[in-house]
């Protein structure tokens, strides 16, 4: 797998968990803390329902802590006040005191007078169950003080469920208007906590809710809040209201989901920002990666395979970046430096062994090997060009005397004189002179014919004459002398460059039976064949 494929494959999941991760860390942490704070503040809105109801009750107890602690009230319950009731308990005094009903009871208990309100024919109104159910219940509170013990202090509020109508009420004992006993009885005084209230409250506060009357008082409630999320994005939060120890109606408040709500476009636009970020920073990541990495590790990797291909050792890597990659280039290059070194000493090396191998060990000219391979090229070379082609062979005369009479080293030196004298006598770049073996040599001439042959053969002849070489033995001459064989053709495809060799061996048989110290080209037998020239 390629680099750029492993490092996809590697931080495409990175990002993916990632961006797994952000989603369920938003949406299991983060969105909840939104939900706590909505329920929170909605408890705290339900609250502000709450205290207002509250202050209307206290609003209710004050006015008739007013009128308990009255000398009109006071000398009024004790029947000495006859136009108490035309003056202060008329219609208009319910009215505009925004109460509904007003007890008196005397310090007996008795109830001395009361009225019942009906707001919407604006009149008193006769209602037994109701005054009943205020006698039962709201007589109750204080019907077990023994009259003459009541304080000044003693007094009552809240919430009361009347007759099925949920009832906000105050109990105040009746006092002078300094406040101060001993009580004659209490004033007993309500409001219904109906949709005036609600509206007025709602209006106040803000706050949408709804009174529920308890209709079952034995239901197994408690006095903790209700939360409820409601289809149509709304939070409903409830409570129910008691009244010694039952509960007496049920409070519903209503909000709408505006902090969730918020929330949610909070979460999703912070997992959008974390998306987007992390697909930037994969970007930001692939591109580094590819620049500071693939790139020049590519260019390295193109470098090193076609060095590899090409054997060119002399080429060196490309990249020069200040890091580990670059370092790696530069060790490359230095180990490319080494190899190029040693291809060239490994050259020089090859060239001598080769040098060596084509050279004559005693005379340091070339040997039967490096003959053969020019011969065989420059007869192709001839054969193409159709130009002719001649060989001598040149063989030392009686040396096996010489030998005998001067030993052998001094027939080596003799040997190396002879190679050297025949190697002056070529002049062309492409004349060769090899030992061919023993005392024996032979000269490749192409491009000569057989005129020009004998010419150089000749005059090889002479050079060793005259080099003066002593020689006892030879019959021919007091000095060392040879004999040359020569033949001369156009190379054909009928004929080899070894037959050629072949005829000048035989045109050195040739001088050496006519006496030696001579040139001879090849003489035709009649049994012979060959385009050699006598
Ligand atoms: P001919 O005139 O018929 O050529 O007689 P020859 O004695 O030269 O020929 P023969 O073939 O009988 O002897 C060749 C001699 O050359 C034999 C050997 O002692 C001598 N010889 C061959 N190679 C070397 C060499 O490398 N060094 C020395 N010193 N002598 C050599
Ligand atoms: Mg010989
Ligand atoms: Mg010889």
């Amino acid at each position: 797998m390629s680099l750029s494929k492993k490092i996809v494959f590697t931080l495409l999941p990175l990002l993916m968990a990632m961006i797994a991760i952000s989603i369920y860390g938003q949406w299991k942490y983060i969105y909840p803390t939104f939900q706590k704070l909505e329920q929170k503040d909605a408890i705290t809105n339900f609250e502000r329902v709450a205290a207002s109801l509250n202050s209307d009750i206290k609003r209710l107890d004050l006015l008739n802590k007013d009128w308990g602690a009255w000398d009109e009230t006071y000398s009024f319950i004790q029947g000495e006040n006859p136009t108490y009731i035309a003056s202060n308990l008329g219609v208009e005094s319910f009215r505009n005191g925004k109460f509904d009903f007003l007890f008196f009871f005397d310090e007996s208990h008795y109830l001395v007078w009361h009225g019942i309100y009906d707001r919407n024919s604006d009149s008193f109104v006769r209602n037994t169950q109701f005054t009943q159910s205020v006698i039962d219940k709201l007589q109750l509170k204080f019907a077990n003080l023994a009259s003459g013990t009541i304080y000044p202090e003693t007094h009552y509020m809240g919430l009361v469920l009347l007759h099925h109508r949920p009832v906000a009420y105050s109990i105040r004992p009746i006092l002078t208007s300094n406040e101060s006993g001993p009580s004659k009885g209490f004033i007993v005084r309500g409001r219904y906590v109906d949709t005036e209230v609600v509206t007025n409250i709602i209006e106040q506060t803000r706050v949408r809710f709804q009174i529920i009357p308890v209709q079952n008082k034995s239901i197994a409630v408690d006095d903790q809040y209700s939360i409820r999320k409601l289809n149509n994005g709304t939070l409903e939060v409830s409570r129910y209201l008691f009244n010694d120890g039952s509960p007496i109606m049920q409070v519903k408040s209503y909000f709408q989901r505006d902090i969730s709500q918020q929330g949610k476009v909070a979460i999703q636009s912070a997992i959008m920002t974390n998306i987007s970020l992390g697909i930037l920073l994969l970007v930001a990541v692939w591109f580094i990666l590819k620049k500071i990495v693939i790139i020049p590790i590519t260019q390295l990797t193109d470098n090193a395979t076609s060095i590899t291909y090409t054997q060119n050792y002399q080429q060196r890597t490309q990249v020069n970046s200040k890091d580990e990659i670059g370092e790696l280039s530069q060790q490359l290059n230095e180990m490319l430096h080494v190899i190029e070194n040693r291809e060239l000493e490994l050259e020089d090396v090859l060239n001598k062994v080769t040098q060596l191998s084509m050279t004559d060990s005693l005379t340091h000219i070339a040997n039967r090997l490096k003959f053969d391979s020019v011969s065989d090229i420059e007869w192709r070379r001839m054969k193409r060009e159709q130009k002719p082609m001649s060989i001598i062979m040149c063989d030392v005369d009686f040396f096996k005397q010489y030998n005998d009479h001067y030993g052998h080293i001094k027939g080596d030196e003799c040997l190396v004189s002879v190679a050297q004298a025949l190697n002056e006598t070529l002049a062309r770049p492409a004349d060769l002179v090899a030992r061919f073996g023993g005392e024996e040599f032979v000269l490749l001439l192409p491009n000569t014919d057989l005129e020009g042959a004998k010419h150089i053969a000749q005059t090889a002849l002479n050079k060793i004459v005259s080099l003066k070489i002593e020689h006892p033995d030879n019959v021919a001459s007091p000095y060392l002398t040879a004999s040359f064989g020569i033949a001369s053709i156009i190379p054909t495809n009928e004929k080899s460059i070894l037959q050629l060799i072949g005829d000048a061996d035989k045109a050195l048989y040739q001088a050496k039976q006519k006496g030696r110290n001579t040139v001879q080209a090849l003489e035709n037998t009649p049994e012979e064949s060959t385009n050699s020239i006598g």
